[in-house]
């Protein structure tokens, strides 16, 4: 009846992830699925500090939680090029953006009815939507949910760098299974700046400076993402929430890979 493991759990998510394009019936605008997994231990008390101080705890959502799994999806290369022209995101990017989202939250829903399968409850989050606009931070953040699990490591652009690279969506969910550590990154650093190597190439691609080696200008960048929903004709028909930028993701170092893993 339990005998769910994190092979399973990956197989699952790849074969979703894979299906996906038949389901809309178009190309699809991803790669094979990375997930990591770790149980819940004293590592989370630390996400208040380095997350947002309203973070919650795995335990909030799910008093019995035992592990947290975060997954990322990649983007396919044409798609993250295709974004890399220009300082506004193309309308693919925002459509992909979309049907990510929707993807994660199918994706998260079809985990947690596997690991019910197996006698195990779950509780997840939405992809987007759990974020204070007045802190710009999100209670439940699957960025630093991923770095916990050692998924990936953060780049100075404030984004999660994973085998596979930054560009591309993280989902999460916490369940009462047993599923034991699963890290995938080995490296204590993804970040080339952050190894003391040339880079900073997301800082000069933002087009309103909000990056710097050692901070983030949440205000200015989710402005822009607001501006650019807000005035692009292309984007119009597109939800409200479709928050959309990533030139910091585009054609970088790190957008399909850990860079330091071949230094
Ligand atoms: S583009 Fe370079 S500096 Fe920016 S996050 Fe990636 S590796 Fe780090
Ligand atoms: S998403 Fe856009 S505005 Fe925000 S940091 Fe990246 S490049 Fe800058």
């Amino acid at each position: 009846m339990n005998n769910i493991n994190i092979e399973k759990l990956r197989k699952f998510a790849e074969k979703f992830v894979e299906v996906e394009p038949d389901r809309l019936g178009t190309e699809g605008w991803w790669l094979t699925p990375l997930l990591a997994a770790a149980p819940v231990d004293q590592r989370f008390e630390q996400l208040p500090r380095i997350a947002a101080n309203d973070h919650l705890h795995p335990n909030d959502l799910l008093s019995t939680a035992k592990s947290v799994i975060v997954f990322f999806i990649p983007f396919k290369k044409d798609l993250v090029k295709e974004n890399k022209d220009g300082d506004r995101p193309c309308r693919n990017w925002g459509v992909a953006y979309v049907q990510t989202n929707d993807l994660i939250g199918r994706l998260s829903q079809a985990l947690s009815d596997l690991l019910a399968e197996h006698g195990f409850k779950s509780e997840l989050t939405p992809a987007t939507n759990n974020f204070d606009e007045a802190k710009l931070m999100a209670r439940w953040s699957h960025k630093h949910l991923g770095y916990l699990v050692n998924l990936g490591r953060f780049g100075v652009h404030n984004m999660l760098i994973t085998t596979a690279g930054c560009a591309g969506r993280l989902g999460s969910l916490v369940t009462e299974a047993q599923i034991g550590e699963h890290p995938l990154i080995n490296s204590d650093e993804a970040c080339l700046i952050k190894v003391g190597e040339d880079c900073g190439k997301c800082m000069k691609a933002c087009p309103v400076e909000a990056l710097s080696e050692n901070d983030f200008e949440r205000r200015e960048c989710w402005n822009r993402l607001n501006e650019n929903r807000d005035t692009l004709d292309y984007l119009s028909d597109l939800p409200e929430s479709t928050h959309v930028c990533g030139k910091c993701a585009a054609i970088m170092p790190c957008s399909f890979l850990n860079p330091v893993a071949s230094l």
